[in-house]
C-alpha cells in the first residue's frame, strides 16, 4: 500500500470510477483571498479595493503585487491599530471618516470594495452593514460592496469569487437570451474571446468581471453562463439563484480546453458546428504549433501538484493530455465534482487526486516521489528549490494571460521555464 493510500479516504467512501479522489485533513499551506485583489484591480477599472485589515495584511498584498509604483493605486488597506482592536476606538466611525477621505481625493471611484479580513473578523467589524451605510451615502456616484479575502480556512483565488459572488445581486435583470463568461480575464484574452464568439455566430456576450463598474451584465433566466475560471462555485450559485444555467464544459487552457469549452458554448447557445470548427481552425493550429517545442521538453516529465489555486485539475489535464507530462498527484484545495466533471472525465484513472491538504505528509511524497516540476505555493517553492527540486509558483499562473488558443504556448512555457532553468543551472 502506498503512503497516500495509508494516510486518506476515499471522499464518498466507496470505489469509484474515473480518477482516484482522495482527501486530505491537516495543516495546510495556502495564501489568503487578498491575494486576488492583486489581478482584480487591474480588471475592473473604476474600482477600488479597500482592505480593512493589519499592518500584515498591508504587506502581503503589496509584496504579491510585487514592486510595482502606482500614480493612482487600485487599492489600499485601512489599518485596525492597537486602540481598535482593543475596543479603544469606534472602527465604523474610523472606517466611514478613510472611505470620505478616499472618495473626495479620488473622484475616479466609481465602485469601492470594502474587503474583510482576520482582524476585522476577530474584532466583528460588520463589513455589510458599512457597506450600506456608506452606499446610501455615496449613492449615486459610487457604489459600496464588500466580501470578505480573510485567510481563515480558504485560498487565494476564492478572493475572486467572494468578489464577483458580491457582484451579483447588483447585476441588472433581463430576460434576454444571452451569454455570460464569468472569471477575471486579461484584457487580451477577453478581446480574442469577443472575437471568437462573433465569429461563431454567439451573441451578445458579457463578462463578469466587466471593465468598468457602470457596464454589469443583465442576468436572467435566458442567460446561458459559461465559467472561465475553476474557482468561482459561490459566483455559479448566485448567478444560478438568479435563473442563470450554467454550461458543463472543460476550462479554456491549451487547445484542447479551449475547444470544448467553446464547443460547449455553441451547442448551448445553438451555434452552427460548421461555423465553430471554420472559426477555430487557424487559432488551433497556431496554438498546436506554439505548443510543439514545449512538448518536446514536457513529454515524459514527472509532474507533481501541490494544491493552491484550484486550477490545478484543468493545467494537469493540459500537461498530461497536451505536452506528455507524467502526473505524479494532483493536489485540489477543494474539488467541485459539478464543475469538474468535464475535467475528471479527461484525466488518466491512475493518477491520485488529493483533496485538502497535510502538508508535511505530502511533502513527504513529493520528495519520495522525487518529480521533474513541482507546482506550488510560494512558501513551499523555495525550500523545494533548495533540496534540488524544479518548481513553478502556482500564483504566477493567475498573474499571466493564460486563457484561450493564442495564449496555449506563453502557459506551456511558464511549465517548460523552470526545467530549462534547473537545466541550466546544471550545466554550469
Ligand atoms: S491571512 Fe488574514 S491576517 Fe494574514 S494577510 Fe490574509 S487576511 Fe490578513
Amino acid at each position: 500500500m502506498s503512503v497516500l493510500a495509508q494516510t486518506a479516504t476515499t471522499s464518498a467512501g466507496c470505489p469509484q470510477p474515473g480518477p482516484r479522489v482522495v482527501q486530505e485533513r491537516g495543516q495546510r499551506e495556502v495564501f489568503c483571498g487578498l491575494t486576488s485583489i492583486v489581478w482584480l484591480h487591474r480588471k475592473i477599472q473604476d474600482a477600488f479595493f479597500l482592505v480593512v485589515g493589519s499592518r500584515t495584511c498591508a504587506h502581503l498584498i503589496q509584496s504579491a503585487a510585487g514592486v510595482m509604483i502606482f500614480a493612482e493605486p487600485r487599492f489600499a488597506t485601512a489599518i485596525i491599530d492597537e486602540r481598535d482592536l482593543a475596543g479603544l476606538a469606534d472602527c465604523n466611525d474610523e472606517l466611514d471618516r478613510v472611505v470620505t477621505r478616499l472618495l473626495e481625493r479620488r473622484p475616479d471611484i466609481r465602485l469601492l470594495f470594502l474587503v474583510g479580513s482576520c482582524p476585522s473578523e476577530v474584532i466583528k467589524l460588520d463589513l455589510a452593514r458599512a457597506a450600506q451605510r456608506l452606499s446610501v451615502r455615496f449613492t449615486p456616484a459610487v457604489r459600496v460592496l464588500n466580501y470578505s479575502g480573510s485567510g481563515i480556512e480558504t485560498t487565494f483565488t476564492e478572493g475572486e469569487d467572494a468578489c464577483l459572488a458580491a457582484l451579483v445581486p447588483t447585476l441588472p435583470a433581463s430576460d434576454e437570451a444571452s451569454l455570460l463568461v464569468v472569471g477575471a480575464l486579461a484584457e487580451i484574452v477577453e478581446e480574442q474571446m469577443r472575437r471568437l464568439f462573433a465569429a461563431i455566430g454567439i451573441a451578445p456576450v458579457a463578462f463578469l468581471p466587466p471593465r468598468r463598474a457602470g457596464q454589469m451584465p443583465a442576468v436572467g433566466p435566458n442567460t446561458r453562463l459559461l465559467l472561465a475560471q475553476p474557482f468561482l462555485a459561490e459566483t455559479a450559485r448566485a448567478l444560478e439563484a438568479r435563473g442563470a444555467q450554467r454550461i458543463a464544459a472543460a476550462f479554456p487552457f491549451g487547445v484542447e480546453g479551449t475547444t470544448l469549452w467553446l464547443q460547449a458554448a455553441a451547442d448551448a447557445c445553438g451555434a452552427d458546428r460548421r461555423r465553430l470548427h471554420d472559426a477555430i481552425a487557424l487559432p488551433q493550429e497556431r496554438a498546436r504549433r506554439a505548443l510543439a517545442p514545449h512538448r518536446a521538453m514536457l513529454a515524459g516529465q514527472r509532474v507533481f501538484f501541490f494544491p493552491d489555486s484550484q486550477l490545478e485539475l484543468p493545467l494537469a489535464r493540459f500537461l498530461a493530455r497536451e505536452l506528455g507530462a507524467r502526473l505524479l498527484e494532483i493536489g485540489t484545495p477543494y474539488l467541485h465534482r459539478q464543475h469538474m466533471a468535464a475535467e475528471l472525465a479527461l484525466l488518466p484513472d491512475d493518477v491520485p487526486i488529493v483533496e485538502g491538504q497535510d502538508v508535511e505528509r505530502q511533502l513527504d511524497r513529493c520528495r519520495a516521489a522525487a518529480p521533474d516540476l513541482t507546482i506550488c505555493g510560494l512558501g513551499l517553492a523555495n525550500p523545494l528549490e533548495a533540496e534540488g527540486l524544479a518548481t513553478k509558483w502556482s500564483i504566477e499562473l493567475l498573474f499571466s494571460p493564460t486563457h484561450g488558443y493564442e495564449q496555449a504556448g506563453d502557459l506551456a512555457a511558464l511549465f517548460t521555464r523552470p526545467l530549462r532553468r534547473r537545466a541550466l543551472l546544471r550545466g554550469a
